[in-house]
């Protein structure tokens, strides 16, 4: 987890370039401008009237095939992953892609015209920390097509990727943790290829009149086809990582995980895209505080701070919602925004920190020792916490229900709890507590 903030970014000033459309093979100039805090990128249609703007969310993508195409009622953008890829993995969250065409200057089929853009604008940090999606439960997504993208809980964003072409030619792989430097260096240069056999239709139609060596490797057979040589012995993985960056891009936050991709396209990109933003939404639902039925035998929250001697913001227990059996409880705790420790734990991504997990655990452990004891006058002293772990990030809008369970209780002095936490009915965290009663 990092400890430093990460703040949004934007480019620092407007910067331009033209080149040749793919599609329409027409020139168009695309020009980056700085955006505020929470823009996130919009394209914008300079040759429409009223110069219409399109953002670059996976709500609006309209069609896979080939390329990327987003759209807001009937104003189109094509193949706008290059460009997606290049700002997200480059580091700007917010900007303006202006276009007096419908779709953005190929370049050399790369994303390097773009980084090189980014470059020449500068990249200036915001005032607002940034959002991100970070991978608590792997997901995973299929295609008819072979595609199959698994994507894993990691603290950074990685991408490890398999390509291979028809018959398994070409069978490529790489993994890497993105970053600026990193993209740039590996990532950018790596050209668009096809495989003869798939644009062959294409070109008979007529359907891709910007298309030539110049911006595209072409693979006929064994042969690779194209205006310079290979850039990398393994440039079709590259390639194929660019465009997994470009369109994840569609999520509109930074995502912490490492996605698994095996002959990736931008069908299952995109499906993947769509999978975590409803589960984004769905986290975002669930955020607004549950009801707890107050149950037979539990205890509400003047009878909890009877018990506990702990105060505000101390006390991690809202309230004892069951009492199973003389030994075993569960008790729940709502965890907000407003928690002291998310200020500084951490700016810009909040995450409970394990020990306040632990401490719950601790709290709703001591309640099941005061009902055994049956006193007030002796306090339950925590000593030692054994088989730690923690497995699940618990955030701002989580409830968490803490189980604790008593399993040994050696003479007068000591007692062992068995306790885990649970949030979205995943445990997020365990431990084997110990406990020693001294008189108060
Ligand atoms: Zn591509």
């Amino acid at each position: 987890m990092p400890s430093t903030p990460e703040f949004q970014q934007t480019v620092s000033k407007t910067a331009s370039f033209s080149g040749t459309a793919l599609h329409t093979g027409e020139k168009v100039t695309l020009k980056l401008h700085p955006a505020p805090v929470d823009h996130g990128i919009k394209f914008r249609r300079k040759d429409l009237q009223d110069e219409p703007t399109i953002d670059a969310r996976i709500e609006n993508l309209k069609t896979v095939e080939r390329a990327t195409t987003i759209g807001e009622g009937s104003v189109r953008v094509h193949t706008v992953e290059h460009v997606l890829g290049a700002l997200s993995a480059m580091g700007v969250d917010n900007a303006i892609v202006e276009m007096d065409a419908n779709e953005p200057p190929i370049g050399d089929g790369s994303a390097q015209a773009y980084v090189d853009l980014i470059k020449k604008a500068g990249v200036t940090a915001q005032e607002e920390p940034r959002k991100f999606f970070d991978v608590r439960d792997t997901m995973h997504v299929e295609s008819k097509t072979g595609a199959l993208i698994v994507l894993l809980p990691d603290d950074k964003f990685r991408i490890s990727c398999t390509q291979a072409g028809p018959n398994n030619r070409f069978a490529q792989f790489l993994s890497m943790e993105v970053t600026p430097a990193g993209f740039e260096r590996e990532i950018a240069p790596a050209r668009t290829f096809v495989f003869y056999e798939d644009v062959k239709p294409l070109m008979d139609k007529n359907l891709i009149k910007g298309g030539s060596l110049e911006n595209a490797i072409v693979v006929r057979g064994d042969a690779v086809l194209s205006k310079e040589p290979l850039r990398f012995v393994d440039e079709f993985v590259r390639h194929k990582i660019l465009d997994i960056i470009g369109d994840l891009a569609l999520v509109g936050r930074r995502i912490r995980g490492h996605v698994v991709a095996v002959k990736p396209g931008h069908a299952a990109n995109a499906d993947l895209a769509r999978a975590i933003t409803r589960e984004q939404t769905r986290r975002s639902a669930v955020a607004t505080p549950r009801t707890i039925p107050s149950g037979e035998g539990g205890l509400d929250i003047d009878q909890v701070m009877q018990i506990l001697p702990h105060r505000f913001p101390f006390l991690m227990v809202d309230r004892i919602i069951s009492f199973e059996t003389e030994t075993k409880c569960v008790g729940v705790k709502s965890v907000t925004i407003n928690e002291p420790f998310f200020q500084g734990h951490f700016p810009g991504h909040p995450v409970m920190p394990g020990v306040m997990q632990v401490e719950a655990m601790a709290q709703v452990a001591s309640i099941l020792l005061f009902k055994l004891a049956k006193t007030t006058s002796r306090i339950g002293y925590f000593m030692s916490a054994d088989e730690v772990k923690f497995r699940k990030p618990v955030l701002p809008g989580d409830t968490i229900f803490i189980h604790a369970e008593l399993t040994k209780s050696r003479g007068e002095r000591l007692a062992k709890a068995k306790c885990h936490c649970v949030v979205n009915d995943a445990i997020v965290s365990e431990a084997e507590l110990m406990f020693t009663f001294l008189d108060k």
